[in-house]
């Protein structure tokens, strides 16, 4: 089958222009290489973070919509023989999908693969950290937005900070599991008072943290440009007290890293919102009902389940992928006038 035949099963989206490559590297028609996948395997969570999810929840997805471990696979595999170097499973919350580590022993062996990593909201870490490292878990990025309990409880909407510290002690045990890397989404008015804290705990533990901004990607759309705390405010109020250095990175990477003057810990600042780094942009995504995305804030998807469950080759999938990825987004449009949020929220993309 050519492009041109299964340009139908691609679904939505602006036209094709130009010509889609049919061989090579996966590259978008900007130029940039895509080599990050984001896997999401449930959109389900038993958080209900207030920049995420409602707090009744969402209307979750029908269980047979739902991607099989032997489906995320064989797309895995077609991804990474044209260029995807890492992968990254994620959700709504990855630990409620029953038996992950299964998944992780599939995707771990792949040929090519340069990276296999989870982001996790951490609750059930303690009791399966054994087994996703056994599987052939690498990396480890775990939320945590407060080290302090009562603000814990207010946001993420569930009073579970000991367990997901639990959890992270427990990373601490699988030498593995390198970098352990902890997530905090920066809210104006809510984060400020956390920000020496987190520094703290980045100097005592072998953690980065990482302060990512907030974006317009909640299911209630409440989010404002004003409750936008900036990476540079963040790294002020660190400074004020422990000076920074900056750590040269050759990859492309959407966090600004940052090492203590004094060498003990590394922050880092993932700034979409202040800074774009669209440009060097190398991420794609797959939602957990095989909805491919490529853009966080894509107003259009393109059905990969579809041709995997009607018999399709890889090479007609592989053909569908890459006049998906064809089209990518230039930028998002968050500071723009008009601009439209993402057609779903974060826990349905898959953050
Ligand atoms: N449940 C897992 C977790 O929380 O790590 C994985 C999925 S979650 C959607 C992935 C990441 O997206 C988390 O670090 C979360 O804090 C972040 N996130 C969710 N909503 C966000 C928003 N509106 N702006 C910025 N980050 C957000
Ligand atoms: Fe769940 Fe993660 Fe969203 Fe919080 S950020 S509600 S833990 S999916």
């Amino acid at each position: 089958m050519t492009i041109d035949e299964t340009i139908p099963l691609v679904l939505g989206g602006p036209p094709i222009q130009g010509e889609v490559p049919t061989d090579g590297p996966l590259r978008d028609g900007f130029g940039r290489l895509i080599k990050n996948l984001r896997i999401s395997v449930t959109d389900r969570c038993n958080f209900r973070c207030t920049y995420c999810m409602p707090e009744e929840g969402l209307d979750w997805l029908k269980r047979e919509d739902i991607l099989s471990y032997e489906e995320i696979d064989r797309l895995a595999r077609i991804f990474v023989s044209i260029g995807v170097e890492e992968l990254r499973l994620t959700g709504g919350e990855p630990l409620v999908r029953r038996d992950l580590p299964v998944l992780i022993e599939k995707l771990s062996p792949i040929k090519g693969l340069k990276s296999l990593s989870l982001t996790t909201n951490g609750f059930s870490l303690k009791q399966m950290c054994a087994d996703l490292v056994a599987a052939g878990l690498q990396r480890i990025n775990v939320s945590m937005d407060t080290p302090v309990r009562e603000k814990f409880a207010h946001i993420t909407r569930r009073d579970a900070l000991p367990q997901v510290l639990e959890g992270l002690e427990e990373c601490e045990k699988y030498p593995e599991l390198s970098p352990i890397k902890v997530n905090a989404v920066a809210i104006r008015d809510f984060s400020e008072d956390d920000v020496l804290a987190f520094a703290e705990l980045a100097r005592r533990k072998p953690y980065i943290i990482r302060w990512i901004e907030f974006m317009p990607l909640d299911a209630e759309e409440k989010w404002d440009r004003t409750d936008v705390l900036t990476g540079a405010e963040i790294r002020a109020i660190i400074e004020s007290k422990y000076p920074l250095e900056p750590v040269s990175d050759d990859r492309i990477a959407t966090a600004q890293r940052f090492r203590f003057v004094d060498g003990t810990g590394e922050v880092g600042f993932i700034n979409p919102v202040s800074e774009p780094f669209c440009e060097t942009c190398d991420r794609v995504r797959l939602t957990a009902d095989g909805q491919f995305r490529t853009c966080l804030f894509s107003r259009w998807e393109t059905d990969l389940r579809e041709p995997l469950r009607s018999g399709a080759s890889d090479a007609e999938v592989e053909h569908v992928i890459r006049a998906a990825v064809w089209r990518k987004e230039m930028k998002h449009h968050i500071n723009d006038p008009g601009f439209q949020p993402a057609s779903r929220s974060m826990s349905q993309i898959g953050g």
